[in-house]
């Protein structure tokens, strides 16, 4: 309605300003019309006053009228609808003022929530949030205090009725009304069923770890007792069954890890590590290939020796799956830089490869679970597409971050920074 108001207004103004222009033209012209034709001054006069009033009659006649009611109608209805929409949306929705404090709620929310909307109204939901990952709750509550958008971020919510629940969080500041629009999805039931793959995951690899690696021992055996005594055919028959099983053993580490992981049951014991002894026998997991490939490795060890305290396992993930995927997706005579430095309190690990690189479009799906770049398809046929996502769970277990910079067919970088304890 207010709307409509300032419209018509505006249209006085409007009609106003046209009829103060027009005069003035109109004036100019009987003035030249007097000096040069007086006897025409007269129709002159009559023309002016007809067109003056056609325009009146325009600028505030019947047709704005209804196209104003029309606009006016317009709105309503776009407004309703959208009010419709935000209170009965299955989705939970809060809107917040710039101090954090609830300013509305959708029925949803009050759902979720366990209180009223009168109740809800005027309190903040920033003490209700929680994780076991204090690090994600600092940055989500960080966000929130500098008005920063968070775009489904994973964290837990504790209701007024003091359940825990998971939630994808959205939070949107809109800078024009000072207004921040809360979602919150609940994510229970999903992390429930999640947490129950994983750990059928993790009881089923961890079944069949155990036969695979008696299979694989039993072959290598069979290999050697029968070594000269096979034919061609034979040996390359055992040859493949000698690959496959290996392979299969580290699918099912891999999966056997990611659930561990997953589940938070990858039970972890700090150790001392001196980099500059231990990152050397990482490389050494790779001498054939390096050699085999004709890579120029370069190592930099930055102090050495250096001590750092960390579990030895996850260190070892993170460390040896870099170097490995380096070696996998370099061609022929490319370059490796491997190493490590410190930045004030933070132990800087680095891999770079003047590789095939990862095409940009996909970067931002490298870290899921099961993404293999299309060129990495191309390139190496086999790869599961487990080992980043082990990396990055395992770089978060110890506090730290991981960052990718890559170009296609130049090359891929990848960051690793972990908190020195
Ligand atoms: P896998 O190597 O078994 O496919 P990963 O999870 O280790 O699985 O890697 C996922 C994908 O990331 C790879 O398939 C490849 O597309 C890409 N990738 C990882 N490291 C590199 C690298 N150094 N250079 C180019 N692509 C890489």
């Amino acid at each position: 309605m207010q709307i409509a108001v300032g419209y018509r207004v505006w249209r006085a103004v409007r009609m106003f300003l046209i009829v103060v222009v027009l005069s003035a033209v109109f004036g100019a012209v009987y003035f030249v019309v007097s000096l040069l034709f007086p006897a025409y001054l007269l129709p002159a006069l009559l023309v002016s006053f007809v067109s003056l009033l056609t325009i009146g009659v325009v600028a505030v006649g019947s047709p704005d009228e209804a196209l104003t009611k029309w606009h006016e109608d317009q709105m309503l209805s776009t407004r309703e609808l959208y009010a419709t929409l935000y209170t009965q949306s299955p989705v939970p929705y809060l809107t917040l003022d710039k101090s954090g404090r609830i300013t509305t709620c959708n029925q949803a929310a009050v759902r979720l929530l366990g209180r009223t909307v009168e109740e809800l109204i005027g309190t903040t939901i920033n003490d209700r949030f929680t994780h076991e990952d204090d690090v994600h709750l600092s940055v989500v509550l960080g966000k929130f205090e500098a008005g920063a958008s968070i775009l489904d971020s994973e964290i837990q919510f504790r209701t007024y009725t003091d359940e825990i629940r998971w939630v994808s969080l959205y939070y949107f500041v809109n800078q024009t009304f000072d207004q921040r629009l809360v979602s919150l999805i609940d994510i229970t039931q999903h992390k429930i069923v999640d947490k129950a793959k994983s750990e059928f995951v993790a009881l089923a690899t961890h079944q069949l770890r155990t036969p695979v690696a008696a299979i694989r021992w039993n072959v290598e055996l069979l290999e050697r007792s029968l070594r000269g005594a096979t034919s061609e055919k034979q040996a390359t028959y055992l040859m493949k069954v000698a690959r496959n099983v290996t392979r299969m053993l580290a699918l099912i580490n891999d999966f056997l890890s990611v659930s561990k992981l997953e589940t938070g049951t990858f039970a972890t014991s700090p150790e001392p590590i001196e980099l500059s002894t231990y990152l050397p026998t990482i490389v050494e997991e790779f001498e054939g290939q390096i050699k085999e490939k004709q890579i120029q490795l370069t190592t930099e060890y930055l102090p050495a020796p250096f001590t750092y305290t960390a579990d030895s396992r996850l260190f070892h993930i993170i460390t040896s799956n870099l170097l490995s995927n380096a070696v996998k997706y370099v061609r022929p005579g490319d370059r490796i830089a491997f190493g490590y430095r410190l930045e004030g309190n933070e132990l800087v690990f680095t891999v770079a490869d003047s590789g095939i690189g990862i095409p940009a479009e996909q970067l931002p799906r490298l870290f899921s679970k099961f993404f293999r770049a299309s060129n990495a398809m191309q390139h190496r046929a086999e790869g599961t597409g487990l080992g980043l996502y082990i990396v990055k769970e395992s770089v978060e277990q110890l506090g730290g971050t991981i960052a990718v910079q890559s170009v296609e067919n130049q090359g891929t970088t990848f960051v690793v920074r972990l908190p020195i304890a």
